[in-house]
């Protein structure tokens, strides 16, 4: 046997690579062909309970095993009828810049190579976007969550100055942060991991269309302030997960200013609006923040992962993250050229090359192109809205003002009727629509409680969806609405 991993006869793996690359894109051409999703049988779930064999098995056969076991029960957000989460759709173009990154195996901790260069030009494009200084850093994470983690460790470290990075939170007046109670609860977590404690975010309420309330952090604020803790961080949420709601991020950037505390915006995927003239200027203030978290996997429809963080000032990121070991020490000419690299400005040392299948999005598509996507996506969940509001039996729970529509079955007979029995009974069956949908195949919604109420919850981040599935979500909410209630 010959030490090496690759084949003996590369004519072979060619033509069975060829084959697999011709399988998926027309998979991906007609994916309609598939249901969005469908559970996966007991026995073929059983099959992943095989223990790892000794010895070799054709690829041919993996690559079959791949086709019948894997493919048919993925998630389901490549399908036009995925409307649940906040998924990304995805592109071939997106799948084939990951096979590229996969054949040059990049390691983009560090080191001077083309691949950190590819990722460094992004950071200067949003950067540019978002009306950042050139001395802006930023870093391709695995997503939103890993981002926001990133910003509070950065204002954490700001707040506290450097000797904490050794000494941790000895002696510190207790840090205390605010959001809304709309924000994502991965902010939470964060403040969690980051040692502060997730009681240590203060979740402000919202208004009726589901922004932080200006007074209410005021309020909050002074308190703290008066029982001698240290404000350092305000998070404003551009696009909340539940409705698609954009704080007031100018408003919020002034307080920060007043109180010298850190602003992050979590703009999962609302921040990408900045790529659509017409959510552009509701960002307004997004401009003043000190980090911003977003993700092209989502409206950017990069395949997963490619979350990202930017950051204002590029030596707060250094300064959180960079440390000197001899193994990664830094020289002026050779491979050990070029820095700072990208695992002084954040956790991980190794790291893929993510930022070649963003490369290739945003270049072969263009900005203005992935804007006009994104005002699409907003468009459906408008005519959704509209058609929900023209229909009796549905009845809309939340305002839309992106691509997130919430709204309820509420049924023929029981309008008006408000008992308690009722509202757990309309719970259930809005529960069980989205089910039967889910489990239908044509289109898949998810789930919200909003109120304390059970809603159907249709977001629109896939570009493939069109005015057809929204039409089909309503005409198969209401059969299994109606088969629900009236059995
Ligand atoms: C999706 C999302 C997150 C979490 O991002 P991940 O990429 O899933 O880690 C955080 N905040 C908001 C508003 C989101 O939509």
């Amino acid at each position: 046997m010959p030490n090496t991993l690759d084949p003996s006869d590369w004519t072979t793996l060619k033509t069975l690579a060829h084959r697999m690359l011709e399988d998926m894109l027309a998979d991906l051409e007609h994916r309609t062909d598939r249901p969005v999703w469908q559970p996966m049988p007991a026995d073929l779930r059983a099959r992943f309970h095989a223990t790892l064999s000794d010895y070799p098995t054709d690829l041919a056969e993996v690559y079959e095993e791949f086709r019948q076991t894997i493919l048919p029960y993925a998630v389901g957000n490549t399908h036009p009828g995925f409307m649940g989460w906040v998924h990304g759709g995805g592109t071939a173009v997106g799948m084939l810049a990951e096979m590229l990154a996969s054949g040059l195996n990049a390691n983009c901790g560090g080191r001077d190579h083309a691949p950190i260069d590819v990722e460094r030009q992004i950071v200067r494009w949003l950067a540019k976007r978002f009306a950042f200084p050139t001395t802006a850093s930023g870093l391709f994470v695995t997503g939103t969550s890993m981002a926001n983690l990133i910003a509070v460790l950065i204002a954490r470290r700001a707040a506290l100055g450097p000797d904490s990075r050794r000494q941790g939170l000895t002696g510190s007046a207790p840090l205390v942060a605010y959001a809304s109670t709309a924000a994502h609860a991965c902010v939470a977590r964060a403040m969690d991991y980051a040692g502060l404690g997730s009681d240590a975010l203060r979740l402000i309420p919202t208004d009726a269309e589901d922004r932080l309330r200006i007074d209410a952090l005021h309020r909050a604020i002074d308190l703290d302030r008066a029982a001698g803790r240290v404000p350092f961080l305000i998070v404003g949420s551009a696009g909340t997960v539940a409705i698609g709601a954009i704080d007031d991020l100018a408003a919020l950037a002034t307080v920060a200013i007043a109180h010298r505390t850190w602003f992050h915006v979590d703009g999962a995927f609302g921040a990408l609006g900045i790529l659509s003239p017409q959510i552009a200027p509701r960002l307004v203030g997004i401009e003043q923040a000190d980090s911003i978290a977003l993700d092209f996997h989502k409206w950017g429809q990069v395949p997963y992962d490619a979350g990202f963080v930017l950051v204002r000032n590029g030596t707060c990121q250094e300064d959180t993250f960079a440390t000197t070991a001899d193994y990664l020490s830094r020289a002026p000419r050779g491979l050990a050229a070029g820095s700072p690299w990208p695992n002084d400005l954040g956790p991980d040392l190794s790291r893929g090359f993510r930022a070649l299948k963003t490369w290739f999005t945003l270049k072969t598509y263009g900005a203005a192109r992935l804007g006009e996507m994104i005002d699409h996506t907003c468009r459906l969940a408008g005519d959704l809205a509209e058609r929900i509001r023209l229909e009796p039996e549905l009845e809309l729970m939340a305002p839309t003002p992106l691509n997130i529509v919430c709204f309820r079955y509420r049924g023929r007979g029981h309008i008006g009727d408000a008992t308690r029995a009722c509202e757990a009974h309309h719970d259930q069956v809005n529960a069980d629509i989205v089910m039967d949908l889910q489990e239908g195949g044509l289109v898949a919604p998810s789930v919200i409680r909003i109120h304390g109420r059970t809603c159907i919850r249709a977001a629109f981040f896939n570009h493939r969806t069109d005015h057809h599935h929204v039409e089909q979500l309503v005409q198969e909410t209401l059969r299994a609405g109606r088969r629900r209630s009236h059995p």
